[in-house]
């Protein structure tokens, strides 16, 4: 496997504070290796946008990290706990080494400016000493990355279609050429057709760029055919960690084969679709012990009273994957 661009130990994010706070997010640990796709799922609320407004400090109040590390491996120099820069450092770090693409992010450009102001403001605004014909140049060629002709430079967003307004999001994303893009659930407003076309299109330019992506969504189908490995968020907390082919063949968390029994095969025969029985946990009131143990079909006799520890599983591929369930008992945690 390749080095860690991005280290996550341990992060704890709240919303609130002392008594009244909700644990959004629990002791995650999560490794995102140089140049891979590494897709994030897990039902509504399960804290995967959480997870990474907190990973950049992007949270907003009443959100607080309450504890843990994120480790970014820069390309060239010693790494840094991103939690720990100043607010000067941190402006650097997102958009240069690390840029997120939001949930509805196509409705985010600014009306009433052209594209090609907003593409060479994020430009100017990380690099000032590039001429003007430079950062035209250069937001020309990432707008050709994503696939939209240069003439289209002086459109206004109303005069592109979702996919095209997504696409220079994407493009904006990668103008000042980071280690690492978040994308959390860049696709959803768009048709599945153009859902699959964009990003079969940002995974060929990962391919050619090298950048390293968390992508994050609640549609498996589309991490399984897009990713090289897929972590599993429930309750705030990591439960399954695995290669994308191995988790879509074998996976080992009930809540992971419950998500994968949700859509239709990708291949082989047709499936019956099983669907997960119940809701997933309210924050405030969290089941004890596995908190997915209300809902699992395989709960037993530790489930309601003992949490869980992410490790490697006692299984033929078990270092390249990690699971929390008492039916893997970890002889080696994770983090
Ligand atoms: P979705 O797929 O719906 O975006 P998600 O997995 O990204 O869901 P989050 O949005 O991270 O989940 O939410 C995680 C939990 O944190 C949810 O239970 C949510 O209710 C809670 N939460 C999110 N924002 C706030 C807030 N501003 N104040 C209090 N609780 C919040
Ligand atoms: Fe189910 Fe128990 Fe595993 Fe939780 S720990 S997923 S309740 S078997």
């Amino acid at each position: 496997m390749s080095e860690p661009v991005l280290e996550i130990r341990n992060l704890n994010v709240d919303y609130g504070l002392g008594d009244a706070a909700v644990q959004a997010v629990r002791d995650v640990n999560l490794t995102l290796h140089r140049g891979e796709v590494l897709g994030l799922a897990g039902e509504s609320g399960s804290g995967k946008s959480t997870l990474a407004y907190g990973l950049t400090r992007l949270l907003p109040p009443p959100g607080v990290i309450s504890g843990g590390e994120v480790i970014y491996h820069q390309e060239n120099g010693e790494p840094y706990d991103v939690l720990k820069l100043s607010d000067r450092e941190l402006r650097a770090f997102r958009w240069s080494e690390t840029a997120i693409v939001f949930q509805g992010a196509m409705n985010s450009l600014n009306p009433v400016h052209k594209i090609s102001t907003q593409l060479t403001d994020v430009i100017a605004a990380h690099e000032p000493k590039l001429s003007s014909a430079t950062r035209n140049s250069r937001a020309k060629e990432m707008l050709r990355l994503v696939g939209i002709s240069a003439d289209r430079m002086d459109a206004y967003p109303h005069q592109l279609s979702g996919g095209m307004r997504q696409r220079v999001m994407i493009g904006m994303a990668l103008a000042l050429q980071p280690q690492v893009v978040i994308m959390d659930e860049p696709t959803t407003a768009l048709d599945v057709v153009m859902q699959r076309q964009i990003l079969g299109q940002l995974i060929e330019l990962r391919e050619r760029l090298g950048f390293s992506v968390i992508f994050i969504t609640h549609d498996l189908s589309l991490l399984v055919e897009f990713s090289n490995r897929i972590a599993i968020m429930y309750g705030g907390r990591i439960v399954e960690d695995a290669p994308a082919a191995a988790l879509y063949r074998d996976s080992l968390h009930p809540y992971s084969a419950g998500l994968l029994g949700s859509f239709p095969a990708l291949r082989g025969p047709r499936r019956e679709l099983t669907g997960i029985p119940g809701s997933p946990p309210d924050l405030k009131g969290m089941p004890t012990g596995c908190s997915f143990h209300p809902r699992c079909p395989k709960a037993f006799e530790p489930c309601p009273d003992k949490i869980p520890v992410l490790g490697h599983p006692d299984v033929p591929d078990g270092a390249t994957r990690s699971v929390a369930c008492w039916l893997h008992p970890a002889p080696e945690p994770v983090g």
